[in-house]
């Protein structure tokens, strides 16, 4: 598999305080890699640096070989790294579709339609002239997604995207997963629904206190290593 995104003992701070310490983690093309960790383990800080929101050293990310660690935000996503942000921030004055079509603006070459995203949440047809406010927390997620997806990104980053809806819900969601996979898409998912991440990913990295507590695949990882990796703690009844 080719590598798509590596970052080599990537740090970050806030002023004096330091939220990563020393990162090293890859994703190849078309990969599903998973991202745990408990609340302040360092993950949005970690999506944040990748997109180029938070400003790190310059020779700590490569995005398909280039170092982008330093570049502006929108070079970043222009190059094919989109970000579904934590709370889904659509425009709440625009439509679903409008919504969508912004997703769209500066983008890569390749496939995404709206329709094709209709498709992928069928749901959504319904409610294409609906305003973003009018959704469910659902609904606002998957127009969230399909408004990264627009962007025809290499690698779509999703942060928390199971946060706060309901597990019918998120299964319903989960569904894309493979399908968005199938086009070629690498995707990262930073998760704190820990069964849901694994269920779909290749393999995972855990974070704890701004570090990679562990890293491996779903199939060979134990209950108590990820509780452990994840808490800090053995027990993972
Ligand atoms: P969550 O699931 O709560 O979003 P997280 O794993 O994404 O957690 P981060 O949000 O990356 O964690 O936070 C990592 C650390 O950085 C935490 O200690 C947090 O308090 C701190 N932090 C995050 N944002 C800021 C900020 N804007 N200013 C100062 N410290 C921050």
């Amino acid at each position: 598999m080719n590598m798509l995104l590596e970052t080599k003992g990537l740090t970050a701070f806030y002023g004096d305080f330091q939220a990563l310490f020393g990162i090293d983690f890859t994703i190849g093309a078309g990969e599903t890699v998973a991202m745990i960790g408990a609340n302040g383990a360092g993950k949005s800080t970690f999506l944040r640096a990748l997109t180029g929101l938070h400003r790190t050293s310059g020779q700590d990310i490569f995005f398909d070989g280039q170092a982008i660690g330093g570049m502006a935000a929108d070079r970043i996503h222009k190059m094919g790294l989109a970000m579904v942000p934590e709370g889904r921030r659509l425009f709440a004055s625009l439509t679903v579709e409008e919504n969508l079509r912004i997703g769209a603006s500066g983008r890569r070459f390749g496939g995404w339609t709206v329709e094709q995203i209709y498709d992928l949440f069928p749901e959504l047809l319904a409610k294409r002239k609906n305003l973003g406010t009018a959704l469910s927390g659902g609904q606002q997620q998957m127009v969230a997604i399909g408004r990264a997806l627009m962007s025809n990104p290499r690698l779509l980053l999703c942060d928390e995207i199971s946060l706060g809806l309901a597990p019918k819900v998120i299964k319903n969601i989960y569904k894309s997963v493979p399908l968005i996979r199938e086009t070629g898409t690498a995707l990262l998912l930073v998760e704190q629904d820990v069964s849901q991440a694994l269920a779909v990913a290749d393999r995972v990295y855990c974070f704890m206190e701004g570090r990679v507590s562990l890293t491996g695949t779903p199939a060979t990882l134990t209950r108590d290593q990820i509780a452990k990796a994840y808490f800090g703690i053995g027990d993972a009844a």
